[in-house]
């Protein structure tokens, strides 16, 4: 099987998850079979280039688990925006909608040197909320936001037009 093919035939939809008439994209198989899993943190860090960012922004939770071996053989450094409160030191943050309510994420403050440039990384783009939340964060905290990087585009939700006309790179689109 080609690489593609696998990366796409290792992700499962979960029907009603978490509520019902939502379609749960699961990545655990995906992340479970090394070579998919590989192949994945490979395709990202050759569509950029080794040293053209200087960090990689990871968002929690599964953003983490692909952002992290990203970061380590892109050969920069990684940054953990997280869900509100669980950040030890002083932090920026932001607010974005969901369908009911809203979500606050935060980044440490001296999380990045000025002009450092920046790859953010997420298993998902769907509303793009999150996104967009992530690369203000990026900005706010005085980086320059290199491109955004994601598994799975659930293009019918059409979150790319909520980040402008930032680099998004995605692997697989749906
Ligand atoms: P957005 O803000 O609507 O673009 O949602 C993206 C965020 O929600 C990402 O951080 C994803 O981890 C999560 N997410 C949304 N849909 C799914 C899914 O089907 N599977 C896994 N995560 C999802």
């Amino acid at each position: 099987m080609d690489l593609d093919r696998l990366i796409q035939d290792r992700i499962r939809d979960i029907p009603d998850y978490p509520k019902p008439g939502v379609v749960f994209k699961d990545i655990t198989p995906l992340l479970a079979d090394h070579v998919a899993f590989a192949g994945v943190v490979d395709t990202i860090v050759n569509h950029h280039g080794r040293g053209t960012v200087d960090k990689i922004v990871g968002i929690e939770a599964r953003g983490f688990i692909l952002a992290a071996p990203v970061a380590y053989h892109f050969g920069a450094g990684f940054v953990p925006v997280r869900k509100k409160g669980k950040l030890p030191a002083a932090t920026i943050e932001e607010n974005y909608d969901l369908e009911y309510g809203t979500e606050t994420i935060q980044m440490h403050t001296d999380a990045f040197a000025p002009g450092e440039r920046v790859l953010i990384v997420d298993d998902v783009l769907a509303t793009g909320g999150t996104a967009a939340a992530a690369a203000e964060l990026v900005r706010r905290g005085g980086g320059q936001v290199a491109g955004i990087s994601v598994l799975i585009e659930l293009s019918f939700l059409h979150g790319r037009a909520k980040l402008g006309n930032l680099d998004v790179h995605s692997l697989v689109t749906v």
